[in-house]
């Protein structure tokens, strides 16, 4: 596929910089590991600080001048997780780049379920396990590696604007990012950000994560009676408010188990399918029970909602009177396919919920919750370039993945910066059990990771943005 001498030497020259330090990488990936930065409140600060240093540390030795660690405080007072930031100011009218990760971990838990010593990272068969060793240190040991390489082998002609961006909360629900984004604008200002923090296909097949859904939430309140009264004496001529607010719940599905909102965006496009088999075991779906919707596995999960009833006011069963129940509330969760408004949405439930009032009974909707789905623009030049650079690497096509759940800092970067291109990339596989016991990395596709980021880096220096790719002819693998 590849017949370009020039590119076939770039590519041979970088995989060469990257082999003759992988073991040096591997090594540092280690020393992260070691250090149990987690930032939960209930957990011990100073790790998370060392975490910090530690990391500032591996950037000053990559070569970067301009390495900080910055925070903000929560809404509390206390302070959020330290970030780290470096940057490489961009020369020669060339574009900038931002690297994301986190180097902050998930608690150990559970430390009788791993096999090895959560903090000790241990290589076995092919890969690396300890807590971080995937998410996300390695996110963070593949953006340095793949400048170092880039920067080695482009050597005077590298003048690409480079940022580093790890932040320090992530695992914490990212509570200070959105103040963080805004004091840092223009410090954090790029044309292409790439967030390493997700997973490839599989092993030996790496993707780019294209979509993540977004989410609304609320509850749902049906009103029937002005108090309780005894069943007995009352029931018959008028139902209760938990048989009521049943009845509504139940309109929320047609008989395929298809959302019946109207109004919702809903596609039928994911490029990759999961077998049935396997979302039945990953899910636990119980032996006979029929599954819902129509369409493949993957579009059900990426690109079309998803509607839940994930909790409801009604009186415990051990406590249960005959009393006709006067209301009753129920809490939804609706997961928005990429291209949906969290406000359209909103106003579709609420516009659904009033219709279909079972019995006339009062329906009172209250909003919650809502956050923006995220989708690339796939034709884009950034898209483009990821693609043929991780299929350079591993040897086989990139596929475009989608995520059914959300990442909702990505959310606040594109309402930040609307013009830049967002790359969700990965060094996970789906066997790397990221936040669970023995978690791990597979060593093989962490070096390809690597090598394609420096790809993207060195063409991105030597190419720019190119405006043709968004008519599909560049980056294509010449
Ligand atoms: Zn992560």
């Amino acid at each position: 596929m590849t017949s370009n001498p020039a590119q076939n030497s770039l590519t041979e020259d970088l995989r060469s910089a990257i082999d003759a330090s992988f073991h040096d990488t591997l090594a540092r990936l280690k020393e992260l590991v070691a250090i149990p930065g987690i930032a939960w409140p209930s957990f011990d600060r100073a790790p998370l600080d060392h975490s910090a240093e530690a990391t500032a540390a591996l950037l000053r030795t990559a070569g970067l001048a301009e390495v900080r660690v910055l925070g903000c405080d929560k809404e509390d007072g206390t302070p959020g997780g330290p970030a780290v930031v470096a940057r490489r100011p961009a020369r020669d009218g060339k574009p900038t780049i931002l690297l994301y990760a986190h180097h902050d971990v998930q608690p150990a838990g559970d430390e009788t379920l791993w096999e090895t010593q959560p903090f000790t990272a241990v290589e076995k068969d092919g890969r690396l396990y300890g807590r971080g060793a995937a998410d996300d240190k390695a996110g963070i040991m593949a953006h340095v590696a793949a400048y170092a390489a880039a920067a080695e082998v482009l050597g005077d002609s590298f003048g690409l604007g480079v940022t580093f961006f790890f932040e320090g909360e992530e695992e914490a629900g990212s509570p200070t990012f959105r103040t963080f984004l805004e004091a840092n604008r223009e410090l954090l200002r790029a044309d292409v950000i790439v967030v390493a923090d997700s997973s490839n296909w599989k092993v030996g097949t790496p993707a780019l994560t294209t979509s993540l859904r977004g989410l609304v939430d609320g509850t749902i309140e049906v009103q029937v009676l002005d108090h309780a009264v005894h069943s007995g004496m009352f029931g018959g001529p008028v139902l209760d408010g938990t048989t009521l607010l049943s009845r509504l719940i139940a309109t929320l599905h047609d008989e395929d188990g298809n959302v019946a909102v109207r109004g919702l965006v809903a596609a039928d496009t994911a490029a990759v399918d999961l077998p049935e088999e396997d979302y039945r075991a990953d899910a636990s779906v119980l032996a006979g029970v029929r599954l819902a919707g129509t369409g493949s596995i993957a579009s059900r999960l990426w690109t079309k909602p998803a509607l839940s009833i994930i909790g409801i006011d009604a009186p415990a069963v051990d406590v249960a009177s005959n009393t006709l129940l006067p209301r009753a509330r129920a809490k939804f969760s609706l997961r928005l396919a990429p291209g949906q408004d969290p406000a359209e949405a909103m106003a579709a439930m609420r516009r659904h919920v009033e219709e279909n009032a079972p019995f006339g009974a009062k329906v009172v909707f209250t909003p919650g919750e809502s956050g923006n789905p995220f989708s690339t623009d796939t034709s884009s030049s950034a898209a483009a370039l990821a693609m043929w650079a991780l299929g350079e690497a591993w040897g086989v096509p990139a596929v475009e993945t989608g995520i059914g759940g959300s990442i909702p800092f990505i959310a606040d970067l594109t309402e930040m910066y609307p013009d830049v291109q967002i790359l969700v990339t990965g060094v996970e596989d789906p066997d790397s059990r990221a936040h669970s016991a023995n978690e791990s990395l597979h060593l093989g596709d962490f070096r390809n990771a690597i090598l394609a980021e420096a790809l993207m880096l060195a063409r991105l220096n030597n190419e720019g943005l190119r405006e043709q790719a968004r008519a599909g002819h560049g980056y294509a693998g010449s």
